[in-house]
């Protein structure tokens, strides 16, 4: 092995510019949803709940068939966490997971963005931001709501 094999060896891959969440046939509407900006969720075709995450059957009817229908983005915190380990190069320190509740009913999971850890209360109404990273990756975040006419 020559001297410029090991060197290469040495460099460490380039990291993402964000940790990408796994796509599934199952969850491959809601990403490309948010490539357009739209938060979309599950909604079964023969009992008309919502469901999310995404998943195959209903968890009431057990029908198969649904439909991927557009959410407002407006909800509320329902839970929140500040992961402190490990460490990740693609958080911030202090970056806040939240478990959003939609005001259609269903919960995600998610990051709350341009709101500092202190002013987060449970029930704190929030509103979907898109944001873009390298590789085409648009993930929905969360954001305090805004009051009408307020500039965003
Ligand atoms: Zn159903």
């Amino acid at each position: 092995m020559s001297g410029s094999e090991w060197s290469d060896m040495s460099e460490a891959p380039a990291l993402p510019e964000r940790l990408a969440p796994s796509m599934t046939p199952d969850t491959q509407f809601f990403w490309d949803g948010a490539k357009e900006h739209r938060l979309l969720t599950q909604q079964c075709s023969a009992c008309n709940r919502l469901r999310h995450p995404p998943r195959p059957m209903c968890p009431v009817c057990n029908a198969l068939d649904w439909e991927a229908v557009e959410a407002s983005g407006r909800g509320t915190v329902f839970s929140f966490v500040m992961p402190r380990h490990p460490q990740y190069p693609w958080f911030e320190p202090n970056y806040i997971v939240a478990l959003v509740e939609l005001e259609e009913g269903v919960r995600l999971v998610t990051n709350l963005v341009d709101v500092t850890p202190a002013d987060v209360t449970i029930g704190l109404p929030v509103e979907v931001r898109f944001d873009e990273f390298a590789g085409g990756l648009v993930l929905p975040m969360f954001r305090p709501r805004r009051a009408y006419g307020e500039s965003t």
